[in-house]
């Protein structure tokens, strides 16, 4: 809140539901903080996760499904994990090999609308680099620029709408480790430019 945006260089475990844990995810921690903030927090009202991990946030939809006061936004591959999907307050599920071009419109497409109808007062982003084409989980195909243009697309709009801003790294199973620290590493270098 005093800086506009904080960062955690783990976390983003959304398939953690309120009674079970799933998926590598024990607890859900952009959910426990979204209900902390709502509940401690008179600034903050509404609230919007952004969800760009290619798996659903089956867990997050779940826990905020009859609760208005937090939109959930889940972008993700539609034949990927999590098989049986929840429903998310926004749904975009993507084919197979979905390429940059194609991603990053569909997203300029639905952010700036989704924000003038959701009129947040904070914003989770859920920033998983498992949409790589390198990806062992995937099935996407953004290349490692694509992941970086979405990043800045993202946090571009949440700075430019001073909206403060928690993200979290999420999922990347890369082969190769320098994938995904690269790609992890581009968002941080984003977050320097916009906000420091
Ligand atoms: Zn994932």
């Amino acid at each position: 809140m005093q800086h506009g945006i904080a960062a955690n260089i783990a976390g983003g475990t959304h398939h953690a539901f309120a009674d079970r844990g799933e998926g590598f995810c024990l607890l859900n921690d952009q959910a426990a903080a979204a209900n902390y903030l709502l509940a401690n927090e008179p600034a903050v009202q509404k609230v919007l996760i952004v969800d760009l991990d290619v798996h659903q946030g089956n867990g997050t939809a779940a826990i905020f499904q009859h609760k208005p006061r937090v939109f959930t936004f889940s972008m993700h591959g539609a034949r990927n994990y999590p098989h049986r999907k929840e429903q998310s307050d926004l749904d975009l599920p993507l084919p197979d090999q979905t390429d940059d071009a194609t991603y990053l419109k569909l997203l300029a497409d639905t952010m700036p609308r989704l924000l003038d109808e959701v009129q947040p007062d904070f914003v989770f982003y859920l920033a998983g680099v498992d949409v790589l084409a390198t990806d062992k989980l995937g099935h996407l195909a953004l290349t490692r620029e694509g992941c970086r243009q979405r990043d800045e697309f993202v946090l571009e709009l949440c700075h430019r709408h001073q909206l403060p801003v928690v993200v979290c790294m999420g999922g990347g199973y890369s082969e190769r480790i320098a994938d995904i620290v690269e790609a992890h590493a581009n968002t941080f270098r984003i977050m320097q430019e916009l906000y420091f």
